[in-house]
């Protein structure tokens, strides 16, 4: 089937690409909508790998993606024909250790979409589990429904965070990751969020979503500003979603005695810690990786208009045009949040 291939480092075409796919029991068949450009599509188009990930064969991109239902196992009961879904990309090995303590999305035998060696999903159709399949609420479109797998980051941080109501906090970085992030801290309980960036057209955007205060930190200092708005005390939590080393490197400036920490964004290269920083202030320090249980409540909270993801898609290309669409990606301008690519 026609698929959009990651051929080798700065070379992806459009072609037919033969995959055996084996159809089980509790399996469903997806006929793609659409799919989001992900931070790690492009990463895999222009570097070949990431940290020990390294694509050495041909691999199909794309993991955020929303489609119909036209195929459904003999044991699947949840969904049937032409149901909208969404899909986790990430597939444990069901009897893992991680997987039975809850924690699947850290399971070393994980098969996640465009990772490689696992193909992703930018062609016409897929075969997916249906435990990792779920129905879009109705007022919901295809192209909101495939931002669900970043936002489930975002949602994944605030959980981490343990938000108390009225919790003011600090999201560092405006990529789409940092957007979402912004909008899941709202959702969970946060009266405001300061949100850090360089780039103006991104905090305008930002400012448009809620309660966010954006901080231009080429101008202004992050610590001053949570401080200021905080009558001198700091903010209650500070995402660090930039990967960004030095922005990483400054996160306890901002934060209030005995707050929180999450590292979302993931740097290139092992960054500084500042452990007296951290200590001085008794900080609790927390990861994430991917998520778990995450995307029925996202779509949720989409659905009841508590999360609305439509400012953040700011470029559709159809399909025959996604060769295009990953050299915009590549140099997106501020403007830009996510771009997606529509296939039927
Ligand atoms: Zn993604």
């Amino acid at each position: 089937m026609q698929s959009l291939v990651l051929e080798e480092t700065k070379r992806v075409s459009l072609r037919d690409y033969a995959i055996d796919e084996p159809f089980g029991p509790r399996d469903v068949r997806i006929r793609i909508n659409t799919v989001g450009i992900c931070g790690s599509d492009v990463h895999y188009y222009t570097h070949g790998a990431i940290g020990p990930f390294v694509v050495r064969e041909p691999m199909i991109l794309g993991h955020e993606a929303a489609g119909t239902i036209t195929e459904v196992g003999r044991d699947v009961s949840h969904l049937k024909r032409g149901d909208r879904v969404c899909m986790e990309p990430g597939i444990p090995d069901a009897n893992s250790k991680a997987t039975r303590l809850g924690v699947y999305n850290l399971d070393p035998a994980v098969r996640f979409w465009a990772t490689p060696p696992v193909h992703g999903v930018l062609r016409p159709s897929v075969v997916h589990p249906a435990d990792f399949t779920f129905k879009i609420p109705e007022n919901i479109s295809f192209a909101e429904a495939a931002m669900v797998e970043p936002l489930a980051v975002g949602m994944h941080a605030a959980s981490k965070a343990q938000i108390k109501p009225g919790d003011v906090a600090v999201v560092i970085g405006g990529g789409p990751i940092g957007m979402v992030t912004a909008l899941s801290a709202l959702a969970g309980g946060c009266s405001r969020v300061l949100l850090a960036d360089v780039q103006q057209p991104k905090l305008d955007l930002a400012a448009t979503l809620g309660p966010i205060v954006p901080v231009n930190v080429a101008r202004q200092k992050l610590g001053d500003v949570a401080r200021e708005l905080t009558d001198g005390w700091g903010a209650d939590i500070v995402f660090e979603c930039s990967g960004n080393a030095r922005a990483a490197a400054g996160v306890f400036d901002p934060l209030c005695p005995a707050g929180r920490v999450v590292f979302v964004g993931m740097p290139g290269e092992p960054i500084q810690f500042d452990v007296v920083a951290a200590q001085i202030k008794e900080a609790r320090i927390e990861t994430i990786f991917r998520y778990a249980h995450v995307y029925p409540r996202a779509l949720a909270l989409m659905g009841s208009g508590k999360i609305d993801v439509k400012p953040l898609i700011t470029d559709t290309f159809a399909f025959a045009d996604s060769v295009k669409a990953f050299d915009f990606a590549c140099k997106m301008p501020a403007t830009s949040v996510k771009a997606q690519i529509v296939l039927e």
